[in-house]
């Protein structure tokens, strides 16, 4: 097992170096591939598994392929990806770990989530920024209010989804996600052929458990999923 095998771009790889992940964990290995590849993935691990690094690494590496945030329209076309998970705690855990590498790479994260002041989580999405994470009772509340924008939203996570929806935030993140285009969905029919150029929409849901409302989330905006269980 060892970092070269992930595919990670060499930026990504120097990133991971001087972070000081010697090895990738079992969960690594299995869904960065797969994110590299745009593959939808449903993530079955606990915290402590080396989840967050699963998802984080492919994303940014997604985000290092494309042009940086332009001058004129960073704030009008919004962020190039967003996670969304139950808690302020857990966000700021992710937002952590996202900086660890995002830092070495000039891509700039914004956490949005509730008890802090909202006009100026605004003012930072207006001076632009790549990641978004989020609590989903807050994101809806910046939407609502157009404080952000999901046009070149191609990247999304949903982590500790079960939790989410325990704590009843199943509106607030389909809220989110039918947000985001459509247009770049990619085909619900397996056989269709994927269009060489065209980016789509790479969906991560990571979740303990799979109860009913869980599933609805996965059938409706996942394509094709494939299952890592660690
Ligand atoms: P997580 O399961 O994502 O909450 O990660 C648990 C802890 O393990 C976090 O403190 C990470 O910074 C750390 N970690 C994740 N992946 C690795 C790795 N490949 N090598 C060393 N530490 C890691």
């Amino acid at each position: 097992r060892c970092w070269a095998e992930s595919k990670l771009r060499p930026e990504l790889l120097k990133a991971v170096e001087r972070a000081g992940y010697k090895t990738p964990s079992p969960i690594q290995m299995a869904a960065i591939p797969l994110g590299l590849q745009q593959r939808d993935v449903i993530g079955i691990a606990e915290t402590g598994s080396g989840k967050t690094a699963a998802f984080v690494l492919p994303m940014l590496n997604y985000i290092t392929r494309l042009p940086p945030l332009s001058e004129e329209n960073k704030a009008a076309e919004g962020p190039y990806a967003v996670v969304m998970a139950p808690t302020r705690e857990l966000a700021k855990q992710i937002e952590d770990e996202t900086v660890k590498f995002a830092h070495y790479l000039g891509i700039k994260v914004v956490s949005i989530v509730g008890g802090r002041s909202i006009e100026e989580q605004a003012f930072k999405i207006r001076q632009g920024c790549e990641v978004v994470i989020a609590t989903p009772g807050r994101l809806i509340d910046c939407l609502e209010r157009r404080y952000i924008v999901f046009n070149q939203c191609n990247y999304v996570v949903l982590d500790e989804a079960d939790r989410m929806i325990d704590m009843g935030f199943e509106p607030q993140v389909v809220g989110v996600l039918d947000a985001m285009p459509s247009s770049n969905l990619k085909p619900e029919n397996e056989d269709e052929q994927l269009e060489g150029e065209k980016i789509y929409r790479t969906t991560y849901m990571f979740t303990a458990t799979m109860p009913p409302a869980v599933e609805r989330l996965a059938r409706k905006y996942l394509r094709n999923p494939v299952v890592v269980t660690i």
